[in-house]
């Protein structure tokens, strides 16, 4: 089945038994200033959960744009390294306001499964919450599944929340296992295990709770339900692939990127890394940019600077040293304009704007790298083998250039890096930043910005959620 089948099976099964069909909504949420991006389904419905607002239907089904990149659910260094994350993916989920509970959600969760998408019951398991007893004999009578394939966990991963505060519950998950072949091995492995055996591939939240400032749980007015599957995972799993980059989905856009580089998919680890990161990057920056986001230097449009610079560096990797990523979006409007009209009526933008940046990041790139020339330079004449934490802070700050290719380009030539140094100094630049930093959230004005920002050469001053020991700018 291919992914666009799979994506329409979803939905004619829950229009079937009485769900409104709801379009995605933006990845930029409307009216939430506690969130970056949307980052599951349920994020359009939130005033509906809390009974804020009412809506002609009680039921609904989505498929949902997400992202997760920069805030809470952060993946952004898993892609490239997990089979199973991007941070721009596709989000199927079905919704009760206040209708049906556990029981039918479980109920509908096992029919599309096993019936219409015809997944074998012996790979699946399901996960409750440790406290949950009524879930785990729900599953038990619903499913038929042997009590060993009813795996209890903890808050981690069976307690879903949106946010620090807002709607939240216990969950159940259910999993697809791959096969010992894609496990890690270890004796303990099991659902829950961070490995791509065991995949998570549908979320069924129970939303009881809403969580205030102070950390407490009251009772919501209507308990409901909130379910989300990836549509990249289904479709891996429906496809007999081991990682969600070797769908249909992707299909299109690996292509693309061989024909670019003149290397091939998957022809050593380095490479498929290369192209996974770059696939998934690229995909993200399209459906961001339709959605109105721009390069910048802050909040959202620093986190798409982010990515396109970290697709930069991976496409380095492959010999692409000219901007690359702009001649890729047209790969992503094929498999997904269709579905979403608003690629096609932003790709001409899309397209420029990527140019832009890639240009002018490739630019301070190799300024970078000639400054860092020189510093290596120096450095040998005096027989110093460690390059100086302010020398890659200053590379960084100044020219945004990603630390991690001072680490390659170091290593191979035998320097090691004080990480430590760089750390100390980009604190010290985070809180002079943090001092003189007045302005509120920004919203609409990104584009302004960024405008501005393009007419007189500003540096680059984006420090926030950046730790060198975790990032991979
Ligand atoms: P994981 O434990 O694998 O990181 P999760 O528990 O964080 O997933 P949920 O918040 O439960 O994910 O989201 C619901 C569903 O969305 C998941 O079951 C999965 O199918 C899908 N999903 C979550 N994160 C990603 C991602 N980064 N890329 C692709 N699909 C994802
Ligand atoms: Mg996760
Ligand atoms: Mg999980
Ligand atoms: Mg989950």
């Amino acid at each position: 089945m291919k992914g666009r089948e799979i994506r329409k099976a979803f939905l004619d099964y829950f229009a079937q038994n009485g769900h409104e069909i709801v379009p995605s909504s933006s990845l930029v949420p409307a009216d939430d200033p506690t969130l970056l991006f949307t980052n599951a389904g349920m994020v359009q419905f939130k005033r509906v959960f809390l009974g804020e607002e009412e809506r002609p239907y009680k039921r609904a089904a989505s498929c949902q744009k997400c992202m997760r990149a920069g805030g809470k659910h952060n993946d952004l260094e898993n892609v490239g390294y997990t089979a199973r994350h991007h941070t721009f993916f596709e989000m199927l989920g079905n919704f009760s306001f206040g209708d049906y509970f556990k029981a039918e959600a479980i109920a509908y969760a096992w029919e599309f499964l096993t019936k219409v998408l015809g997944l074998p019951k012996e790979r699946l398991y399901a996960t409750v919450f440790r406290e949950d007893d009524e879930a785990e004999e729900l599953w038990r009578k619903i499913s038929g599944l042997p009590a060993e394939r009813i795996v209890r966990l903890g808050e981690k991963d069976n307690f879903w929340a949106m946010g620090d505060t807002g709607p939240c519950g216990p969950c159940s998950e259910i999993i697809y296992d791959q096969g010992p072949e894609v496990g890690c091995g270890r004796p303990e492995c099991a659902p829950g295990c961070d490995c791509d055996r065991f995949l998570e591939i549908w979320n069924l939240v129970f939303m009881q709770y809403e969580r205030d400032e102070s950390g407490n749980l009251q009772p919501l007015p209507k308990p409901s339900i909130d379910t989300g599957m990836g549509l990249e995972r289904i479709a891996s799993v429906m496809q007999g692939v081991q990682s969600n980059y070797d769908t249909d989905l992707f299909a299109g856009i690996m292509q693309g990127i061989a024909e670019l580089s003149g290397k091939e998919y998957r022809e050593s680890p380095e490479v498929t890394a290369a192209f996974r990161v770059i696939a998934d990057h690229v995909r993200a920056a399209t459906f961001l940019m339709a959605d109105g986001v721009v390069p910048s230097n802050e909040g959202r449009g620093y986190v798409l600077r982010r990515i396109i610079r970290r697709a930069e560096r991976f496409g380095r990797t492959l010999g692409l040293t000219e901007p690359f990523l702009f001649r890729l979006v047209a790969t992503v409007v094929a498999e997904f304009g269709d579905f979403y009209p608003e690629l096609k009526r932003a790709q001409g933008a899309v397209e420029k704007i990527l140019q832009i940046e890639e240009e002018r990041f490739l630019e301070t790139l190799a300024r970078g790298l000639e400054i860092l020339e020189e510093e290596l330079k120096s450095l040998s004449e005096k027989g110093a083998k460690r390059i100086p934490g302010e020398v890659i802070f200053r590379l960084y700050d100044t020219y945004g250039f990603p630390y991690d290719i001072v680490r390659d380009i170091g290593l191979s030539r035998g320097f090691e890096l004080d990480m430590e140094g760089f750390e100390r100094e980009l604190a010290q630049a985070r809180e002079r930043s943090r001092k003189s930093w007045k302005g509120g959230l920004t919203k609409a004005p990104e584009v302004l910005k960024d405008l501005t920002e393009r007419l007189s050469e500003t540096p680059f001053v984006g420090y926030e959620g950046l730790s060198a020991k975790a990032e991979v700018l």
